[in-house]
C-alpha cells in the first residue's frame, strides 16, 4: 500500500500532492480529454487513460488499481451508482456505506437529526409549499438544476421546464426543502478513527452562478432572472470565534451519530453544509460523507489547520497521512472498505 490513486477531477490535484508530499506513489485514473492538463503536474506519477470513470469497475482497469488505495470524491458519486462503487475491489479510503446515506435525502436527513443538528423543513409534495423553497436533484450535482419555488404553480412551471430538458420523469425525483435566509457556509473536518479525534480543517463560501451575481444589476432588472445554484469556485471564510466551540459539537455529534447509524462511522473527511441565520443559529441543509472541492482552497494549510498542524496540512495531505499512520502501526482495517 504505497500508492494513492484517485479520479482526475473534483479534487484531485490536491489529493495527489498531500499523497507525495507524505512519500507514496500517486495514480491518476484520467479521461482521455484531460490527459494534458493533468500532465502539468510533476507530483503525479502514472495515468490510467479512460474514456469514461466508470470504466474503472471493469477488471482491466481495476487491477491497475488493486495494490493503491483509491481516494473518493464528489466526481467518482456523481459518474458511477452507489452500487458500482460497493462492488469495487479497490481498497477505498472511508465507510463506503456513509455514501449511500449522503446520496439519499431522505436517509441524509435521518443522519442530520439523529446527531441533533438543526435541519430546514422538508416537504413530501408540492402540494403543501408554504413558503420560499429550494428544490433539488438528488446525488451530488453540484447545485445544478436547483431552483426555487413558493407555491404549486411556481414549482409546476419549473418542473415542466427540467422534464422537456429530460433532466427528470416525475416530481418525486425532486427534494423540497425549504429556503433558509443567511449566510451559506461549508465546515470541513476529518475524523480520525485511528486516534479518535476530529479537526477542523477549514471553511469555506461558494460562489455559485448567477444567485451570487443577482445583486450586481439594478432591483428593476433582478426580477427576470431565475435564480440557480450552479457552484463555479470557492471562497475562503473564517467565524467569529465565538462560533467555534458549536462548530467542533455539532462535529463531535454528528461523527457519534455515523458510528450509531452507519457502522464502522465516519472515516476521514466529511463536511457539514449549511446557513447562518439571523441569529447566528446554523441550520444544515446538507452533509458530504467524503472531502469536499472546498478544501481545495486549502493546499498549504488553512488557518484552522495551521493551529493544528505546523506544516502546510491541506485535506489531501490529511488523508494520506491516516493512511500512512494506519500502515506503520497495522491498522489499515479501521480506514479501508473492503468487499473483496
Ligand atoms: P448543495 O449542492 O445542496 O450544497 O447546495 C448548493 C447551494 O444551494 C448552496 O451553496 C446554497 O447556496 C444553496 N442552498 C442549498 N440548500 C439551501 C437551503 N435549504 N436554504 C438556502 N440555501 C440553500
Amino acid at each position: 500500500m504505497n500508492t494513492i490513486s484517485t479520479l482526475g477531477s473534483h479534487c484531485a490535484l490536491q489529493v495527489l500532492k498531500g499523497a507525495k508530499d507524505e512519500g507514496f506513489k500517486t495514480k491518476l485514473v484520467c479521461e482521455k480529454k484531460r490527459v494534458e492538463l493533468y500532465k502539468r503536474f510533476r507530483f503525479i506519477d502514472e495515468m490510467i487513460i479512460v474514456d469514461r470513470f466508470n470504466e474503472i469497475k471493469e477488471k482491466k482497469v481495476s487491477d491497475e488499481l488493486v495494490e493503491s488505495v483509491l481516494i473518493p470524491h464528489g466526481t467518482m458519486i456523481s459518474s458511477m451508482s452507489k452500487e458500482e462503487i460497493d462492488r469495487l475491489e479497490i481498497p477505498f479510503f472511508g465507510n463506503k456505506k456513509i455514501l449511500y446515506w449522503e446520496a439519499d435525502r431522505r436517509l441524509k436527513n435521518e443522519l442530520l437529526k439523529s446527531a441533533n443538528l438543526t435541519i430546514p423543513k422538508s416537504f413530501d409534495s408540492y402540494e403543501e409549499i408554504d413558503r420560499l423553497v429550494l428544490v433539488k436533484l438528488h446525488g451530488a450535482a453540484g447545485g445544478k438544476g436547483y431552483f426555487l419555488a413558493w407555491d404549486k404553480e411556481s414549482f409546476m412551471n419549473n418542473f415542466r421546464v427540467l422534464k422537456e430538458k429530460g433532466v427528470i420523469n416525475n416530481e418525486n425525483e425532486l427534494f423540497i426543502q425549504e429556503y433558509v435566509v443567511g449566510v451559506p457556509v461549508y465546515l470541513q473536518y476529518f475524523y480520525s478513527p485511528i486516534n479518535n479525534e476530529l479537526e477542523l480543517l477549514g471553511i469555506d463560501k461558494r460562489y455559485e452562478s448567477n444567485v451570487d451575481s443577482i445583486g450586481r444589476i439594478p432591483a428593476r432588472y433582478q426580477d427576470i432572472i431565475s435564480a440557480s445554484y450552479n457552484v463555479i469556485g470557492n471562497q475562503p471564510l473564517v467565524l467569529r470565534e465565538s462560533l467555534l466551540d458549536e462548530v467542533y459539537k455539532m462535529g463531535d455529534r454528528f461523527v457519534n451519530a455515523c458510528k450509531r447509524l452507519v457502522e464502522p462511522g465516519m472515516i476521514g473527511p466529511f463536511c457539514l453544509e449549511g446557513v447562518y441565520d439571523e441569529d447566528a443559529n446554523f441550520i444544515t441543509f446538507e452533509f458530504s460523507g467524503r472531502i469536499v472541492a472546498g478544501t481545495n482552497l486549502y493546499i498549504q494549510g488553512s488557518p484552522y489547520s495551521t493551529l493544528l498542524y505546523n506544516e502546510p496540512m491541506s485535506t489531501g495531505r490529511r488523508i494520506a497521512r491516516e493512511i500512512k499512520i494506519a500502515r506503520e502501526n497495522d491498522k489499515l482495517d479501521l480506514i479501508l472498505s473492503k468487499n473483496f
